[in-house]
């Protein structure tokens, strides 16, 4: 059975590089009816941020890319489910250690004593020399009844991995093929740090094993690490799984996409108003191609088109503006309910409505969403095209619609839709259905002539949403202000 696990730090939140990662082992486990499972690495205290699992796996949840295995959030708590718990690292530390200690013993690790000023002092003259940088072996030679007796004695160590030497370290990724890398370019890892702490290279090819994970999808910027780990397995006596070191996700600039270049976070996203669907089908296209030129995917046609034959191994850019054109797709496709759900707080935040307005005008802020739904990319983007609803000193973006005002018929335009609305209460469907022919019987003005000053009049554009639903929702009392102020 395949089984792969997604098994981020918890440092802050998700990346959008990392849910790509999470997407292709969902996927991946998905099309091979296999077992997906997200683990925590938290070993590296110093880079620990508290609430991150929550977010993480809120963002996971929310973007529909969930796991059958490991950790949860459920009632506000953090709980583990799956026969191979407990999934954070931070719980396994005596797994760690029991097979720490194996190593040691079987010669394939060892203390060491060198402290932070001896290691700096070796790199800056590495540095000098222009050496390769790396532990220099100092304390290879140590016993280990000597060692043991320092450690009694109170001194500090940490363990290391004892590369052998001149040896080719081969391994296959599943995306770049075989690799080969000598010993003599590596150095010895540190496995256990001084805190009792295992490092990341230790936990993970333990967990890998013991988690029977079969292929380890990852990000290339740990392809440097795996030697590492294929050695690692072998000195462990256990059978490696598949690597598949997944090509990095960029920006424009062909760099890496990082937070200095705007949004990063899947919680950003969010908040911003991408629907999960959208941000989904961009991502999964970020790095791989289907085999004909589909561009919109659900997940269930994912699932079953994805390999990763078809995954490139140069970086996938992240194109913003592609994500606005895939994204723009599903709002348009989207529920209006949900999209007025997601509106809702762009819109009380620029001001435009109310909460009291949502209570009682729920069917009017509808009409509002639905004039814009076609015009957007992402649900944030919605104040800004609302912004013409809310001025009753109609704004002419350009010259050409003012002028379109300046027609011999249009004061007579005007006066009758002035004279129809002054027959209700309020403007309706019945009204807006039939005010265009009564102002056509009026004043013997059909066609363009007829709708486009009087769209121009409401909206200053000559383009744009359905009049009927313009009508609808300004509502007598600013259409009638509307008239009077290009009249005046
Ligand atoms: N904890 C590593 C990270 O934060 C996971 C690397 C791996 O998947 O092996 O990306």
């Amino acid at each position: 059975e395949v089984r792969v696990r997604f098994a981020p730090s918890p440092t802050g939140y998700l990346h959008i590089g990392g849910l790509r990662t999470a997407l292709y082992d969902y996927l991946f486990a998905k099309n091979k009816g296999g077992k997906y499972i997200l683990r925590i690495e938290d070993t590296d205290r110093t880079r620990y941020v508290d609430d991150s699992i929550e977010n993480l796996i809120k963002s996971l949840e929310w973007s529909g890319v969930v796991h059958d295995e490991g950790v949860f959030i459920e009632n506000g708590e953090i709980v583990q489910k799956g026969e191979y718990g407990p999934y954070i690292q931070s719980e396994r530390l005596d797994i760690y250690k029991k097979y720490i200690d194996d190593l040691i013993e079987k010669g394939h690790a060892y203390y060491c004593f060198c402290n932070k000023e001896r290691l700096d002092k070796i790199r800056e003259e590495q540095k000098e020399k222009g050496l390769m940088l790396g532990y220099d072996g100092y304390c290879r030679n140590i016993s280990i009844e000597e060692a043991k007796k320092r450690i009694e004695a109170g001194e500090e160590y940490v363990v290391r991995l004892r590369l052998p030497e001149n040896r080719d370290i081969v391994f296959n990724d599943l995306i770049r093929g075989e690799i080969s890398i000598n010993t003599s370019d590596l150095d010895d890892q540190v496995l256990l740090k001084s805190d009792g702490f295992p490092t990341y290279h230790l936990a993970v090819v333990v967990d890998d094993h013991l988690m029977k994970i079969t292929h380890v999808v990852r990000g290339e910027e740990w392809l440097p690490s795996a030697p590492k780990h294929a050695y690692l397995f072998e000195a462990f006596g256990w059978e490696a799984p598949e690597f598949v070191h997944l090509p990095t996700v960029l920006n424009k600039e062909k760099k890496k996409l990082s937070k200095r270049h705007g949004d990063v976070a899947v919680e950003d996203f969010r908040a911003k108003g991408y629907l999960p669907e959208g941000l989904i089908n961009y991502l999964a296209l970020v790095g791989w191609s289907p085999e004909n030129n589909q561009e919109f995917f659900t997940m269930e046609e994912l699932e079953k088109e994805f390999s990763f034959d078809r995954v490139s191994k140069t970086g996938g850019v992240f194109d913003k503006d592609k994500l606005d054109w895939v994204n723009g797709h599903y709002i348009r496709e989207s529920d209006i309910e949900i999209l007025t759900e997601l509106a809702i707080p762009h819109l009380i935040q620029a001001g435009y409505i109310t909460e009291n307005d949502v209570e009682n005008r729920y069917e009017w802020i509808k009409t509002l969403v639905s004039i814009v739904q076609e015009r957007l990319s992402y649900v944030g983007e919605i104040s800004e095209k609302v912004k013409f609803i809310f001025n009753n000193e109609v704004d002419f973006e350009i010259k050409e619609a003012r002028e379109v005002l300046d027609g011999e018929q249009v004061p007579s335009l005007l006066d009758a839709f002035k004279e129809e609305l002054e027959l209700v209460d309020e403007v309706d469907e019945e009204f807006t259905n039939g005010i265009m022919k009564k102002i056509q019987k009026k004043t013997g003005v059909k066609g363009k002539n007829l709708f486009m000053p009087i769209r121009v009049a409401l909206t200053g554009q000559q383009h744009g949403p359905e009049m009927d639903k313009i009508i609808l929702v300004l509502g007598k009392a600013n259409i009638l202000e509307r008239i009077d102020y290009i009249k005046n």
